[in-house]
């Protein structure tokens, strides 16, 4: 579900005043897409450099995500945009899952389960999914259980999601299931199809992934301010009539005839003067220089058991082949458990599984972000909902991206998500994907 708020018709005057909230991918696609069909636009982000969660830094030498951001996607429109704004190259996927002090493969594999574990473990993923139960689909829980069984839930889906979330997949919506589970069942998983299960891969040829909101950037007709932080909407009408934002110390006032705001939903709600019910996952990155020239033969490995904080851990060297070599190599773990000392946790497991030594770590860093995850909790359609009748309000108010419509989407998806936008406003022959 899209939280657009427009409703056809108005297709907005040639020289509209135009203001996009952030310049993560989405404000940046926006102010992009925007530029192409020869409108000015201004860009308001509250920290000093653009990026949002897309952001690349370099660190110990090393350009460092959050995360690893890999580009995959199956609309072909939004890749040849891409394709058109920054040379890409193409990677072959080397992943791999971490469970019970052993490596398996990305995505699982339950023929390589049972032959690499216990006979009881085995047993049970063959029987619980010979045995799949018919449960009504009212949760993940019973989305999962129905297309895994019993034995695969409670080894995997149990622990990696909760651990994610940190409520237990009871709590959390079937549409997350749907959304993230894209594929019937085992025999999906096995023939890896899904844009979950891509086995390539397309990543910035130099730089980070920012790079493609670098060129992004590049293209835009009109201001992208930096260090301005929005702080309040003007209302009148049933439209936004001006931005309040904060330059140098100094409270600075934006007239506008329309607002693209790509800021999570529930920051806006907080300016239109709403406490919304929707949650989001916080999530710390802990970032280690490691003094080896390579830490592991994989871009990124999951760690399935749910006694290790950590989700997900990148070695960045692996996205930038054209790097010369060096003695050193910096990992990133993901960890959206609470914890108050990740750091701490994070090179604890990475000891246990004999990926890094203590006297091997460098530097470190940890950085958080607030909005990790929109979290799909039962009931959140609801909050969705209000959301959406909130921002509805306003006829030249529209909402775009991941944390702004509260969908777990990527930066595809963001982007696909701008285009789609701007199409509703302005017609299909003035909004193009450059191809
Ligand atoms: C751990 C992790 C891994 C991911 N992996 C991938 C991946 O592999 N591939 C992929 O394509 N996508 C990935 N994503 C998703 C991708 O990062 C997001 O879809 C995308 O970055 C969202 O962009 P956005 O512009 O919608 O939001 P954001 O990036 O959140 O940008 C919003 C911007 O608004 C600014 N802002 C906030 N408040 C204010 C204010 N009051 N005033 C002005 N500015 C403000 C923020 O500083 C920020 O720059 C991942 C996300 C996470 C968290």
């Amino acid at each position: 579900m899209n939280i657009d708020t427009l409703h056809g018709g108005d297709s907005g005057a040639a020289n509209e005043r135009i203001a996009i909230l952030g310049a993560g991918a989405s404000g940046l696609a926006l102010g992009w897409l925007l530029s192409q069909a020869g409108k000015q636009v201004t860009v308001f982000e509250a920290a000093p450099r653009i990026g949002g969660l897309a952001r690349t830094f370099d660190w110990r030498g090393i350009p460092c995500d959050i995360a690893p951001h890999r580009l995959h996607t199956s609309d072909l429109e939004v890749l040849s945009a891409v394709q058109a704004l920054v040379p890409l190259r193409e990677h072959r996927r080397v992943s791999r899952i971490l469970m019970r002090d052993k490596q398996i493969q990305d995505p699982i594999n339950p023929i390589e389960l049972m032959l690499r574990f216990p006979p009881r473990t085995a047993f049970a993923l063959v029987w619980g999914f010979l045995n799949r139960p018919k449960l009504p689909e009212t949760s993940f829980e019973s989305l999962a259980l129905n297309r895994y069984g019993r034995g695969l839930y409670d080894f995997f889906f149990e622990p990696y999601t909760k651990k994610m979330f940190g409520v237990p997949p009871a709590e959390i919506s079937v549409t997350w299931g749907r959304e993230k589970l894209r594929s019937s069942g085992l025999l999906d998983v096995l023939k890896r199809q899904s844009k979950t299960f891509f086995s390539t891969f397309w990543y910035p040829e130099r730089g980070g992934y920012q790079a493609i909101l670098d060129a992004m950037q590049a293209q835009i007709r009109g201001e992208v301010l930096l260090g301005a932080p929005v702080t309040g909407l003007e209302l009148g009408d049933g439209r936004i009539t001006a931005v309040h934002y904060r330059r140098d110390g100094a409270a600075q006032r934006f007239d506008c005839d329309r607002v693209f705001s790509t800021l999570p939903a529930t920051v806006l709600g907080r300016m239109l003067g709403a406490e919304l019910k929707l949650r989001f996952k916080r999530i710390q990155l802990v970032y280690l220089d490691i003094a080896k020239p390579e830490v592991m033969p994989y871009q990124w490995v999951y760690f399935g058991d749910g006694d290790v904080v950590i989700n997900r851990m990148a070695e960045f060297k692996h996205f930038h082949p054209h790097l010369p070599p060096c003695d050193h190599s910096v990992l990133c773990a993901e960890v959206t458990m609470d914890s108050d000392h990740a750091e701490a946790d994070v090179i604890a497991a990475l000891t246990r599984y004999g990926l890094i030594r203590r006297e091997d770590i460098l530097d470190s860093l940890v950085l958080e972000e607030g909005c990790g995850y929109p979290v799909y909790d039962r009931g959140f359609e609801a909050a969705r909902d209000q959301a959406q009748a909130l921002f509805g309000r306003y006829a030249n108010l529209h909402c775009v991206g991941r944390n702004a419509e509260f969908r777990h989407i990527e930066t595809d998806e963001d982007i696909a998500s701008a285009a789609d936008c701007l199409r509703r406003i302005y017609g299909t022959e003035t909004v193009r994907l450059p191809a």
